[in-house]
């Protein structure tokens, strides 16, 4: 994969707080890279760094092989798109998204030309004459987009652009944006603090915490095999069961030393944390049959909880507490609070992460 966009050892300190702490990335053209993390981890940073718009940073980032240090931000190949999109409200839709290009130097048909195809990727050139304030949170959205790629940059930054929207709106938008990258064969960055749109949206993610990346990989490689706790526990539901590596190299719950039959290669006498994932627990009324490959688990049910396409029940074993999660189509069991049941998973589901 060859890079597009080539961060290495970026660094940023406020004081002696490090927003960015030696983070390196490489982009691929046309890729859909996202930047996951909680609030203050250093996203925005990170991306407004590669916009330009950060000085005094340690490190470099090139796009397209040209070093960006010392172009400001409008000579580099990049648009963002922020949070809060701010459409210029005495302007038109078409003049908005006519802004740009004619700052850039064209005429005023060629610029209007130009936003209309824009407007009309994004499906929105039918409301070219309204105002900002006569247009929809999410048809604003669209008109941002329209006027960040008019100028067709090589690279999107794209700021938690869905933030304001509502759930069903966001939920489409995120398709929407989706598909019009890989129409456009755009570059895109998309900074983002919610798992499920990174992995709706992305073909990779970046996960951060406090100023580092701690990984990068497809959705499917942060899900199943998450590089730290941090990360299983910010990517999908996790059972995260601390847990000690004996002398001998077996494995327990730091609880009520359960033993956890796992493959793992954490040295001995460690502190680690297991994870399971809710989806990998079967629930059952009765025990399944024994074997090396299964931990079975008696346990009591807590509490049952229908989240309409899945349901969730939670359970305690042996001191520890578990969820476990089926689709909602399976109704093999109707569960009730404090019920006896059993629970079980083949022990290939489980990991061991360092704590
Ligand atoms: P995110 O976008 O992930 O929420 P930011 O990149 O905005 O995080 O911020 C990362 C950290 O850097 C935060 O702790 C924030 O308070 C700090 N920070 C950001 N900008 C400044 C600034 N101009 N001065 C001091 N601290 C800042
Ligand atoms: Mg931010």
């Amino acid at each position: 994969m060859a890079s597009f966009i080539d961060v290495k050892n970026l660094t940023k300190r406020y004081g002696d707080y490090f927003a960015l702490n030696d983070v390196s990335v490489e982009v691929a053209e046309g890729e859909f890279l996202a930047l996951l993390g909680p609030s203050g981890c250093g996203k925005t940073t990170l991306l407004r760094s590669i916009a330009g718009f950060i000085g005094s940073i340690g490190g470099e980032i090139s796009i397209d092989g040209r070093p960006m240090r010392n172009l400001p931000p409008n000579r580099r190949p990049v648009n963002t798109v922020f949070q809060n999109y701010a459409l210029f409200p005495h302007m038109t839709v078409v003049e908005n998204v006519a802004y740009g290009p004619r700052r850039n130097g064209e005429g005023r048909r060629a610029a209007v030309e130009h936003a209309e195809r824009s407007l009309s990727t994004v499906g929105m050139l039918e409301f070219k004459a309204r105002y900002p304030a006569q247009l929809s949170g999410g048809q604003q959205q669209r008109v941002a987009l329209a006027r960040a790629i008019a100028n067709r940059p090589k690279v999107l930054l794209l700021d938690e652009p869905l933030g304001a929207l509502d759930l069903k709106l966001r939920k489409q938008m995120q398709i929407e944006l989706k598909a019009l990258q890989q129409s456009l064969g755009m570059t895109f960055v998309f900074v983002t603090h919610d798992q499920e749109e990174a992995l709706v949206m992305a073909d990779r993610i970046a996960v951060m915490e406090a100023g580092r990346i701690v990984q990068i990989g497809t959705g499917e490689e942060i899900y199943h095999k998450p590089a730290t706790r941090y990360v299983a526990d910010f990517i999908g539901d996790a059972n995260l069961i601390a847990a000690r590596v004996t002398a001998e190299g077996t494995l327990e719950t730091e609880g009520k030393g359960l033993s956890l039959p796992v493959r793992h290669n954490a040295s001995p006498e460690t502190k680690v944390t297991y994870l399971i994932r809710p989806e990998a627990i079967s629930v059952s009324p009765a025990a399944r049959a024994a074997s090396d490959d299964v931990i079975d688990l008696k346990a009591v049910t807590t509490d049952i909880v229908f989240v309409g396409n899945a349901t969730r029940v939670y359970v305690e074993a042996r001191g520890e507490k578990l969820v476990c999660q089926f689709p909602s189509s399976e109704r093999a069991a109707d569960f009730e609070r404090g019920q006896t049941v059993h629970v079980s998973w083949h022990r290939d589901n489980g990991q061991v992460l360092a704590r």
